[in-house]
């Protein structure tokens, strides 16, 4: 292991002092069991990871990443704003990476595919090593033009370091803890499983070139996103719950918010891609 890096058997390097940030967030949340636990901190926790799952799923996901609705440029900053106190870098660089990952799922070139590079690689590996970390300009070059969205994509530590500053003056070191470190710990993985298991565990609905799943469990976790096989099969849609059933929060609030002007356009997929060549299901045995 040279000096500062861990060298991956695929040859892949993570730098130990870029992921530095990344380890100490997880580590502070250790701090949890030193200090003394009060329920707002818990209840802060989760809106705060509520609130930012909800801006990554429609922001960095569902418009930035797939244009699957419209909106103003003034609640385009907004959701790029917010999304980028998910600490998940900046929003350029996440739909870039996403429309790659569309583009080339689950071949040699995708970026994250877990059947081919494995459960660590797909859900953190990826992320932490030194191959992936430019913007991929050419990939996003319909909001590369706003001037705004360049600059929280360069500047992409300054939301996350903000939120983490607002949380300890409110609150001291045990908000900063809750409220911080460990709301974004259960947010990076709750997002990751998106590029992990849910191209492992799940049903398979329609019969896409990828290894897709739909999975209930991660959908409830990440607010619509677990519907990913419904997803691969027609990306452009605002909802992934395709049927009633499909429980979908993401889509749910983007509804409330095209009630109120905020957002509109939000794209459906066509009856002949809901209903179109499915995988068939095995029928139970007992
Ligand atoms: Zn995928
Ligand atoms: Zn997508």
């Amino acid at each position: 292991m040279a000096l500062g890096w861990i060298t991956l058997r695929s040859g892949d390097r993570i730098s130990l002092v870029r992921s530095l940030p990344f380890f100490v967030v997880h580590l502070a949340c250790l701090a949890a069991f030193f200090l003394k636990f009060h329920w707002s901190y818990l209840i802060v926790c989760l809106a705060v990871y509520y609130v930012r799952m909800f801006f990554v799923t429609a922001g960095y996901h569902r418009y930035f990443s797939h244009r699957s609705f419209k909106t103003s440029r003034a609640f385009q900053f907004v959701m790029a704003l917010v999304a980028t106190m998910s600490t998940q870098k900046g929003v350029l660089w996440w739909a870039a990476n996403h429309r790659h990952h569309h583009r080339y799922s689950d071949t040699d070139d995708d970026l994250h595919s877990p059947t081919l590079r494995g459960f660590l690689w797909s859900h953190v590996g990826w992320i932490l090593s030194d191959r992936y970390t430019e913007t991929r300009v050419e990939l996003i070059g319909d909001f590369q033009k706003y001037p705004e969205l360049r600059w929280l994509n360069k500047y992409h530590v300054v939301p996350p370091v903000v939120l983490g500053v607002c949380m300890f003056l409110a609150g001291g070191w045990g908000l900063l803890v809750w409220g911080y470190c460990i709301s974004t710990v259960i947010l990076w993985h709750s997002s990751f499983t998106i590029n992990s298991l849910s191209h492992i565990f799940g049903r398979r609905r329609y019969p896409t070139t990828d290894t897709s799943k739909n999975n209930a469990l991660l959908a409830l976790i990440t607010m619509g996103e677990g519907w990913h096989n419904n997803h691969h099969h027609y990306m452009a849609s605002a909802r992934q719950g395709f049927f009633w059933w499909e429980i979908d929060v993401t889509y749910y609030v983007l509804k409330m918010l095209s009630w109120c002007g905020v957002v509109w356009d939000l794209r459906q997929p066509p009856r002949h891609i809901l209903l179109g060549a499915q995988v068939a299901q095995p029928l139970a045995t007992d």
